[in-house]
Formats: structure tokens, sequence, C-alpha cells
């Protein structure tokens, strides 16, 4: 606790509420250890302030790879970072671990739930939120129970166990019948994490579990894609969208566009033509939903606080330098900030974040130009189809086949946490591409909350 008063000094409570009261030095808030945040805590390391990382997780996450720990090719601790370790070198910053929950704007005060449940407070005279979006059912939650998301580390072995699951599942039953549904795997959404979903389910079929059922032949299952527009990665323009379709159809993954998902549930999920509204059932043991984001729920807490609005999908409309409109002191950063229509990766959260803790550095240094202008340098973006083969989209040029496929590798290395990070990174896909090993193929028996699909009998 005394640690917490001497290098964060936000927290109010018995103890620390005089150390912060009587510190002058100012502090900042980060509500969220993801890109945007840490990256902030980043820029203002050597800043006059006290800064507060609060996160209902204990790690900073590497989203872009959580596909490849669901499906067995990384483990947990090489797509994390516990924030403690990340930001121990920071001498004016503390990690705690905490669900913001509320937020007055007028004290300056945020309220944050324990994992126990109880609350605390935390005082500051800059707020960052960078509190990321969750996944969205477009207003069917029922869906979540029956077909995860893939936006926490929950999700990922959550998916684990149900694809693995599936095929032990199969390998049990007496008749074909009784297999074909739990070897048929969904996923809907084809944008870049639906894809490479798709992509390394078909995979892990065909190369890694190939040969180790005795009732079943794995590299049977089938990988339904479903999406409502009318080819995959409809974002990287049509070429490398029709390079996105030849390579998933060369892989096996069947291809079901210009269709609505409209209704999920144990055994499968039911499509709705776009065109001719017609209704078709697929049946399915496994269904995986990367269809669509939303903000978390404490972005409404904060734009209810500040009296601001929302867009459609929860993010909250910022100036230019991105503050609050009327609220010079709170910054809303990455997947959850709209402005200018940027995307929502990882890139744009990165540099706000280090546009955000360099604007409050210069505030508190007395050398801010006011309201400085946040400047997006796009790097492009890139998705993995299979072994091999990638696209990648950058500015006006267009790669795909093995060059994207390498460029993918270099730059999801050059993001990732640490050295340690990239070197056993770089040896399990070695060993992935070499002979198709996924050393992490364990996974929990059921994680709490959630209903299981696969201990299920048919
Ligand atoms: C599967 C997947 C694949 C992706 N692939 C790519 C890719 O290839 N390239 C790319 O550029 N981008 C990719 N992205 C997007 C990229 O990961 C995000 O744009 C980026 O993580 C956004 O950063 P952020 O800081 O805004 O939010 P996040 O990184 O999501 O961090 C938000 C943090 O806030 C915390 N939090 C949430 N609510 C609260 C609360 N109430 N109180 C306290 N803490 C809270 C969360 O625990 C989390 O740590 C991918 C995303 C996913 C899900």
């Amino acid at each position: 606790m005394a640690e917490a008063a001497h290098r964060g000094g936000a927290l109010i409570g018995k103890t620390v509420a005089m150390g912060a009261a009587a510190s002058s030095t100012p502090r900042v808030l980060i509500i969220g250890g993801g890109f945007g945040g840490v990256f902030a805590a980043r820029r203002l390391a050597k800043a006059p302030v006290q800064v507060t990382i609060l996160d209902r997780n204990t790690s900073n996450l590497f989203q872009p790879l959580l596909y490849q720990c669901a499906t067995g090719i990384l483990s947990e601790g090489q797509i994390t970072l516990p924030l403690r370790s990340l930001v121990r070198r920071y001498r004016n910053c503390t990690v705690l671990q905490g669900e913001a929950v509320a937020l007055n704007a007028e004290t300056k005060v945020v309220s944050a739930r324990r994992p126990d449940g109880s609350t605390y407070e935390l005082a500051y005279d800059y707020l960052i939120v960078a509190a990321g979006m969750r996944q969205s059912y477009f207003g069917n939650d029922r869906f979540a129970e029956f077909a995860p998301g893939m936006k926490t580390l929950d999700d990922a072995l959550e998916i684990r166990r149900r694809i693995y699951g599936a095929f032990e599942m199969a390998e049990s039953l007496p008749t074909p019948a009784e297999r074909k549904d739990w070897l048929t795997f969904a996923v809907v959404g084809a944008g870049p994490t639906g894809v490479e979903l798709a992509g390394q389910i078909r995979e892990l079929a065909l190369k890694t579990i190939a040969k180790e059922f005795t009732h079943i032949d794995p590299t049977e299952a089938r990988v339904l894609l479903f999406d409502g527009v009318d080819a995959p990665l409809q974002v990287f323009g049509e070429a490398l969208s029709a390079r996105a379709v030849r390579d998933l159809e060369g892989l096996g993954v069947e291809l079901h566009m210009g269709v609505l998902v409209v209704d999920v549930d144990a055994r499968g999920l039911t499509a709705k033509s776009r065109s001719d509204g017609r209704h078709e059932r697929f049946a399915a043991r496994t269904v995986l939903w990367t269809a669509g984001v939303e903000a978390v729920p404490f972005v409404k807490v904060v734009a209810e606080a500040l009296g601001v609005s929302q867009d459609r999908a929860g993010r909250i409309a910022v100036e230019e330098d991105l503050t609050v409109p009327g609220h010079p002191d709170v910054w809303v950063l990455g997947d959850i900030m709209a402005l200018n229509g940027l995307p929502g990766v990882a890139e744009v959260a990165l540099q706000g974040g280090l546009h955000a803790g360099g604007q409050i550095r210069r505030l508190v240094e007395g050398r801010a130009k006011p309201e400085e202008r946040f400047r997006y340098r796009d790097l492009g973006s890139a998705a993995y189809i299979s072994r091999f083969k990638a696209v990648v989209h950058v500015g006006r040029f267009k790669l795909s086949g093995f060059l994207a496929w390498l460029i993918w590798g270099f730059v999801h290395l050059a993001f990732l946490a640490s050295h340690r990070h990239r070197a056993s990174t770089v040896t399990s896909w070695m060993f992935n591409l070499a002979r198709g090993h996924r050393t992490e193929r364990a996974y929990p028996e059921a994680l709490e909350g959630r209903r299981s699909s696969v201990p299920e009998s048919p």
C-alpha cells in the first residue's frame, strides 16, 4: 500500500489519501492496460507525474495473436506480459487491478471494483480512458452462450477447449452420423480474425492431429465461414479479398457469404440469405463468433458522466487532440475513440497513447501548444490466411502470398512485448511450420460461468 502511495499516489483510502493529497505531483489515471494505455504510460515514464494503470486484468494481452493461442500454436505466456513487469522500469508508474465502474467528473474520482466485489476509489488530475472493445452479438447476447467471441484470453482458452474437445467427442461416438456435427466448425465473421481462425482449424485438422485418432479422420473436419458481406477480408479491397477466397477454398474452408446469422444454439446456426431472405440451418457443434465489436460497458459510464454521446458501436467522438469535447483533462483513445473514421487497430491505439502521454507531459512541463492535433501515421494492415499465405495492404501497395506472409510475421514479431516473447514465438512457429506441431493443446475442463457445449451428450 505504501508503495502504491509512493509511486502512483492516486489511491484514496485511510492510509493513502493523506499521502496522495499532500503530494503536489499531478496524478494521471490510465484506465486500460492495452496498447493505448501502456504506450501512454511509456511516454509519461520520465514526466513529473504519478501514473496509475487500472485494469481489470493483470496482464497486457497481444490480441493479434489470440487465434494462435486458441488453436494451440502459442501459449498464454507468449501473448501476454504482466503489467507489473511491463512498467517495472517506469519509476512513476504503478498498477492496480480493478474494473472501473463509475466516474465523477466533478470531483475527478473513478470507482473501481476488485475481483472480490469490493470497491475502491482513485483520484486523478488527468484521465486517460483506453478500455477497448468487447465482442458484439448485434443485440442477440444469448448467442454468446453457444458461440464464444475472440477478445480475451478466456475466450481463446474457451475456443481451444471447444475445438480440441469437439474432436475428442467425435472420437468416442459410435456412428459417423453422430460424429459429423462434432466435426463441423462454424465461424461467424469473415474479417481478419474469422479468416485466421477458420484457416487454423483446417490446418490443425490437416496437419497437427491428422494421424492421432483411431475412429475419426480429422482431415474430414468441415469449416464453414459465414458473413453478411460478399467476400472475406473485404476491408483489404477487391484483389486481396479475391486472393483470400482462393486461398481459403484451397484449404477446404466452405464460404457462406452474403448471409446473416439469425440464430445460434448448442447444435448449430441458422443463416438468412441477404438476396432472397431464405433461411438455412447448419448443424455444427462448434460455433465461434468474430462478427462485431462494441465498446466495453464502462465507456457508457464515461459518456454519461461527461455528457457526451456514443456512436452505434459505443465509441466516443473526440477532439482532434483526443480529448473529450468540453473536458480538456480527459483523453479517450484506441478502439473506443471515434475520430475521422480511424480503424480499431493496434497502431491507432498505440500512437494515440503516445500522443496523449506526450500531451500531458508537455502540459505539466508548461510547454503544451493548446489542442495539439493527433496525427496518425498509417503503417498498413495485414491478415494471415494459412501457412506461407497472407495479405498485406500498405498505402497503395497490396501484396499477397509468401512475401506478404513474411511481412506479416516480421510485423507481428516487432510488436511483441519482449525479446523473450519474440524468441519463443519464432521457435513455436518453426516447429509448427516444419512439423505442424502445436504444443499448447491443454485446456481447463470448463471455464467458470461458461456453458459447456463439449461434455454434453448428443
Ligand atoms: C482477435 C483480434 C485480432 C486482432 N488483430 C489485429 C491485427 O492483426 N492488427 C492490428 O493492428 N490490430 C488487431 N486487433 C485490434 C487491436 O488488438 C486493438 O485495436 C487494440 O488492442 C486496441 O487497443 P486499446 O488499448 O484501445 O484496447 P485493448 O488493447 O483492448 O485494451 C483495453 C484494456 O482495458 C481493460 N479494461 C476494459 N474495461 C475495463 C474497465 N472497466 N476497467 C479496467 N480495465 C478495463 C481491458 O482488460 C484491456 O486490458 C485485433 C484484435 C483482436 C480482438
